[in-house]
């Protein structure tokens, strides 16, 4: 995907704060923080949001789920955190490649939703 922000951070294109990567995924802080701690755990191969997943993308989506703990630990968010993904017009996603937000911090990040 030439276009696609994230497409364009996983290749290097545009610099990031990287905290962790393998083969098939990449975490990075979020450029505008809504806690103290904010990172987006990217698919490294373009999928564009988890209201269209194909099965052959299970494998990759249970390690963002496997690894997320892990990267809140090492974040300094140690008593748990709270996992978003926000999903096409309804979710209120703005970036079309698929990412979970890992939000925490020393602190409860507040109710699950606003109403
Ligand atoms: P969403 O609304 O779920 O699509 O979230 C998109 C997120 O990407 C927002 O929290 C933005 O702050 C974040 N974001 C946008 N551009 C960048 C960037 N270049 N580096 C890191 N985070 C970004
Ligand atoms: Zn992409």
């Amino acid at each position: 995907m030439q276009d696609c922000l994230f497409c364009k951070i996983v290749r290097g294109e545009i610099p990031c704060s990287k905290v962790y990567e393998d083969d098939e995924i990449l975490a990075f802080r979020d450029i505008h923080p809504q806690r103290p701690v904010h990172v987006l755990v990217v698919p490294k191969k373009h999928m564009t949001s988890l209201a269209s997943v194909a099965p052959e993308d299970t494998a990759v989506l249970g390690r963002i789920l496997q690894k997320a703990g892990e990267i809140a630990r090492a974040e300094g968010s140690v008593e748990g955190f709270r996992l978003i993904i926000n999903s096409g017009r309804i979710g209120g996603q703005e970036v079309d490649h698929l990412h979970a937000h890992i939000v925490g911090g020393p602190n409860p990040v507040g109710p699950m939703l606003q109403h």
